[in-house]
């Protein structure tokens, strides 16, 4: 496995390999890395001859900055698993490598960027396309891995591309769970095990609002998921929508489009988790 820390050198190796006639699968992530992630390394392996992972912790994107000050930070074990999962090449760069200065380009997603996520953490959005831009035109992948745990952030990533006319296609892959139900983040390390234990009820919720669906309206389903998960001691449920996979706009009945997906963000302490379900 190769590590490189600045552009120069990551385009000439890439280079050289694409000279070569090999494919490029491409993982980004932010570190503090789990199955999860290398969920996605192994499908990327499969898909192409070559996966480039690279980990950077994006300023941009953090709304609060005592959420980007706390974010676990764990490279030389990252570097392990991705050596493990057979991972080709890293990107690890500093944050001077990235951001030489501000950049200041605001992208407009519609919508789509304006709700849960979009509407939660200001400017996050904006962020995120900031540095996928980059890390894209560093890289030049043929394929995107990408998880639908963050499913909006698929939506909007897949849109950014279209909206740069770039030649990548973007590979969603399933969210891997902890036994408990819980979707694997690296958030989830700052959880107390009381925590981690009791977060099970948002992928149960989840799951319970999957099952109701087709017997119970969209608003009652809304109002049982919130009270079902602020019933837990500790937990605070910040957003629970119900939307048109596709638009990510939000469905008054099951019966809007045709496939559905339910979004939630909620809060223990000062962890913030997000998780999703498609439940049509
Ligand atoms: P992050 O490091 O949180 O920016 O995540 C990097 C990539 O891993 C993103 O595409 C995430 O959606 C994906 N990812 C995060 N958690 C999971 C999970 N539990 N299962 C599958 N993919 C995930």
């Amino acid at each position: 496995m190769q590590i490189f820390e600045d552009i120069l050198s990551t385009q000439k190796r890439l280079l050289e390999l694409r000279s070569k006639g090999h494919t490029i699968g491409f993982v980004p992530t932010m570190g503090a890395l789990h199955k999860g992630h290398i969920s996605l390394v192994e499908r990327a392996k499969k898909e192409n001859s070559i996966t480039v992972a690279s980990i950077f912790v994006n300023p941009t994107q953090f709304n609060d900055k005592g959420d980007y000050t706390k974010y676990p930070r764990t490279l030389e074990s990252d570097l392990k698993m991705l050596n493990g999962a057979g991972c080709d090449i890293v990107f690890t760069p500093s944050e001077k490598e990235i951001y030489p200065n501000p950049d200041t380009r605001t992208f407009d997603f519609g919508e789509m960027g304006n709700v849960m996520e979009g509407k939660h953490r200001p400017g996050h959005f904006n962020g995120v396309a900031i540095v996928v831009s980059k890390l894209l035109d560093i890289i030049k992948p043929d394929k995107l891995y990408l998880g639908q745990k963050d499913f909006q952030q698929v939506a909007i990533i897949k849109e950014l591309i279209k909206q740069l006319h770039l030649p990548i296609t973007v590979i969603s892959c399933p969210t891997l769970r902890e036994p408990n139900g819980l979707a694997m983040s690296s958030r989830n390390m700052r959880l107390t095990d009381t925590q981690r234990e009791k977060a099970g009820i948002i992928y149960e919720t989840l799951c319970g609002i999957k099952e109701k669906a087709a017997s119970v309206n969209v608003e009652d389903l809304i109002s049982w998921a919130k009270k079902n998960i602020n019933g837990v001691n500790g937990f605070n449920v910040e957003y629970i929508d119900i939307v048109c996979a596709n638009t990510l706009k939000t469905v008054k009945a099951m019966s809007d489009c045709d496939e559905v997906v339910v979004c939630a963000a909620v809060k223990t302490g000062e962890v913030r988790l997000i998780d999703n379900l498609q439940i049509k």
